[in-house]
């Protein structure tokens, strides 16, 4: 059975008080009654502790980083490895997200180094794949995603593969308040998916892809009624408590 998620990215926002502030409200259980649904949260890496402490491991809720470097240890300066991660209690790690594609000039390749550092400390990676717009204007969406995938199975193989949580964002989707239509976005759920079963056989069968990009509110539900769609990556409103807990309440 695939699991249903929603994750909150918080990107580089919070604080000490308004991240107490934003959990305290998503403690309450009576929200999240559905027991093959979970929360996430990817608060700023500096924040990590704080919200370990304040969640400390309710099972509907899980941690996320934003972002793991592809060593455990070493000389790199500034950076934070997925060994570190496991210690405070992350118990998933996004990686790829466009954000870090575009601005930080990452590859496919060092994606795929990084889903290997993540899964050797039996983290969950949420690998994030999406097309910009000129390439869906192209129609090259699927060749796109299918080598953003190839690319990691082919560094990690199919058993760890298998382990991830796959995140749809289309690029011109993100922080634009442009959602795909739910048809565009189950038409590429659906690639997505056959693409695992013919990879990974049965392996597949649980593995969750989850929508990104301007979801809210008003429209989570039709695009989480997709079949192909077990739910969201957020961003903007992820920082608003009401505003998630409505669309958690959309995946259940
Ligand atoms: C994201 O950052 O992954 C995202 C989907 O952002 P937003 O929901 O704000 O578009």
């Amino acid at each position: 059975m695939r699991r249903k998620l929603v994750i909150g990215n918080w990107k580089m926002h919070g604080g000490v008080e308004e991240n107490l502030a934003l959990i305290q409200q998503l403690l309450d259980d009576k929200y999240f009654q559905d027991k093959n649904f979970q929360m996430g949260i990817c608060p700023v890496t500096l924040h990590i502790p704080q919200v370990a402490d304040l969640i400390q491991k309710r099972s509907h809720i899980l941690l996320g980083a934003q972002n793991a470097n592809e060593h455990q240890s070493g000389a790199f300066t500034g950076e934070v490895s997925a060994k570190m991660l496991a210690e405070y209690g992350v118990n998933i790690v996004l990686l790829g997200h466009s954000e870090r594609r575009t601005l930080f000039a990452e590859t496919d390749a060092l994606i795929a180094a990084k889903f290997k550092a993540v899964i050797e400390q039996q983290l969950t990676p949420v690998l994030c794949i999406g097309e910009s717009l000129a390439q869906r204007e192209q129609e090259q969406t699927e060749s796109v995603i299918l080598a953003q995938l190839e690319t990691v199975l082919d560094k990690v193989g199919r058993n760890d593969f298998a382990n991830c949580i796959i995140a749809y964002e289309p690029i011109w989707a993100i922080g634009t308040g442009e959602t795909a239509t739910p048809d565009q976005a189950q038409c590429v759920h659906h690639c997505i998916r056959q693409w695992l079963h013919e990879k990974l056989g049965n392996k597949a069968a649980t593995m969750s892809i989850i929508y990104g990009g301007s979801v809210k509110p008003d429209n989570a539900e039709t695009l989480f009624s997709q079949e192909d769609i077990d739910g969201g990556l957020i961003g903007g409103a992820s920082l608003d408590a009401k505003s998630f807990i409505a669309i958690c309440a959309a995946a259940q």
